[in-house]
């Protein structure tokens, strides 16, 4: 970490986390109603940034009865979708006048360079612009219905009414948003619990969303652990829908809970993403590719293309010029501006990527490059090297399970029918990677693998028009696109009059 490079942390995200921090509850930031707060740590060093309140059952309750009654009644029942169009506007050039900041205190809590928090606070503005859209174009259908008698039958989309967001701290403040934008844009009211690594910039949303004009309780934000605040939302009888992005096992626990009173659920699960590259692939786009896949946000995303399958004639040289590749990252603070890979965001989180590496290995993958990063700059943080782990199977732990963390599986492939079923064997459908040069392989392969996303020659691309969401155990409904607001974030209701 060299002094020149650093950049100094933006004096207003400075001012903000200066401060201990509330819960914003019915337009207002409170305590906790038992006092408790936690800390909220910086994972290249350790050190505590601030401490936060800690939202449980009473305090859920409570965001929870101003999220019903903002619904329910008062200025944002009556708004007209223009009117909260214009709102969800401002909201944007609001946090455009603030991404900065807003990536500035990512960087500081989640760890990841400026680079990827700044892409990550810059696709807020943009997200809540695309659904602002939405308010004003969400219709009905006039229905030809074959019944006796004139009848005049048509239906109408309407809010699901108080949803719950839950975020995970791999992008915090982009899935924040995602559980804001498009619930809000409807006129849904929103509960939101951030995940309790990473609460801080949602709570800056919280002041622009007063800043903006949104009126009292239709967005309150509760951080909070999971198994007491997360737990008390989803277990919520006056909650409506949940929108999950975490773990998959975390994922079941809550359809579970939320059978309780039949919630609408979406879940954005894990994934264990397979890349493909084949011999006719443009070499140095394919390198650059195959380590962007993986490496991107430290490896910890659920898009994360894990699982490298590369076609038997280019695997020896490919494998080994990536890991010269990965060679050239840098690890090192989000804040110094030569830093290509930040730490990991807990020491939970490197201790269970370093156990994976273990496991691989007993289980007779051979690592080739990578592991515990331990030079003595880095010490205090949670610092994982780009790993690549060669002799892979498919059947093995390493190339089942999740890991979050910047470590490629390869594995050589032959022929296509077989890379495809052995990249379709897992329980996930999250993401998928194929590069090539040839057309017809392209599309055949995208057409083959079972998962939401697939990117060709390309990787991690996302934008607020397309649809992003998992098959199989990967996850339930899609985020962004057309899809959100309308397949789970309205209920259609079918309208009978007779007009005889
Ligand atoms: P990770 O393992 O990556 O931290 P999790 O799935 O555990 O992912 O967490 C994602 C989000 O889900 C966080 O906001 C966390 O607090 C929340 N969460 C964890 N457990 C529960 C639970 N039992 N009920 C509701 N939310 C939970």
């Amino acid at each position: 970490m060299s002094v020149e490079t650093m950049i100094p942390l933006n004096s207003k995200a400075a001012k903000f986390v200066s401060t201990p921090k509330q819960l914003f509850i019915n337009g207002k930031f409170v305590d906790a109603v038992s006092g408790k707060r936690f800390e909220t740590l910086n994972p290249a060093t350790g050190e505590v940034i601030t401490t936060i309140a800690e939202g449980d059952k009473e305090d859920i309750d409570r965001a929870v009865a101003a999220a019903r009654k903002a619904f329910e009644e008062g200025p944002w029942a009556s708004m007209k979708p223009n009117e909260r169009a214009r709102l969800l506007l401002k909201f944007a050039d609001l946090v455009e006048e603030n991404i900065e900041e807003l990536a500035h205190i990512d960087t500081l809590e989640f760890g990841q360079p400026l680079a990827t928090t700044t892409a990550f606070a810059s696709s807020v503005p943009e997200l809540f612009r695309y659904y602002a859209g939405w308010a004003t174009k969400v219709t009905g259908e006039t229905i030809p219905v074959s019944t006796p008698g004139t009848i005049f039958n048509y239906t109408r989309r309407e809010p699901l009414g108080v949803c719950a967001g839950i975020s995970p701290w791999n992008a915090p403040v982009s899935v924040a948003a995602m559980k804001l934008a498009a619930p809000l844009s409807v006129g849904n009211t929103v509960v939101l619990k951030p995940a309790e690594q990473t609460p801080l910039s949602s709570l800056r949303l919280a002041e622009l969303f007063v800043e903006a004009g949104f009126p009292d309780g239709v967005v309150n934000i509760v951080p909070g652990f999971g198994p007491t605040a997360g737990a008390a939302l989803v277990n919520h009888p006056d909650v409506d829908k949940v929108a999950f992005t975490g773990s998959t096992v975390v994922g079941k626990e809550i359809m579970r809970s939320a059978a309780g009173n039949l919630k609408k659920v979406t879940l954005e699960l894990g994934g264990k993403s397979p890349h493909i590259i084949c011999a006719d692939a443009d070499y140095e786009k394919a390198l650059a590719n195959a380590a962007f896949g993986i490496l991107f946000n430290s490896g910890q995303v659920c898009f994360a293309g894990t699982r490298l399958f590369v076609e038997k004639k280019i695997y020896d040289n490919f494998v080994s010029d990536l890991i010269n590749y990965t060679k050239k990252y840098k690890l090192g603070s989000g804040f110094d501006a030569t830093t290509t890979l930040g730490p990991l965001i807990s020491e939970k989180q490197k201790n269970r990527v370093l156990n994976y590496l273990d496991i691989g290995q007993q289980e007779g993958a051979e690592m080739l490059v990578g592991g515990n990063a331990v030079s003595s700059d880095l010490a205090n943080g949670y610092f994982v090297k780009p790993t690549v782990l060669a002799n892979v199977q498919n059947t093995m732990t390493v190339a089942q399970e999740e890991i979050f963390g910047p470590v490629i599986c390869a594995m050589p492939f032959d022929d296509l029918d077989e890379v495809v079923k052995t990249a379709n064997e897992t329980y996930y459908g999250l993401g998928a990677g194929i590069c090539t040069t040839d057309l017809r392989k392209a599309h055949k392969l995208a057409h083959a693998i079972k998962s939401g996303n697939v990117w060709v020659n390309t990787y991690h691309l996302m934008d607020p028009a397309s649809p992003m969401g998992g098959y199989k155990q990967s996850g339930i409904g899609r985020e962004n696109g057309a899809a959100s607001v309308l397949d789970t974030y309205t209920q259609i209701k079918s309208v009978w009059v007779d007009l005889d």
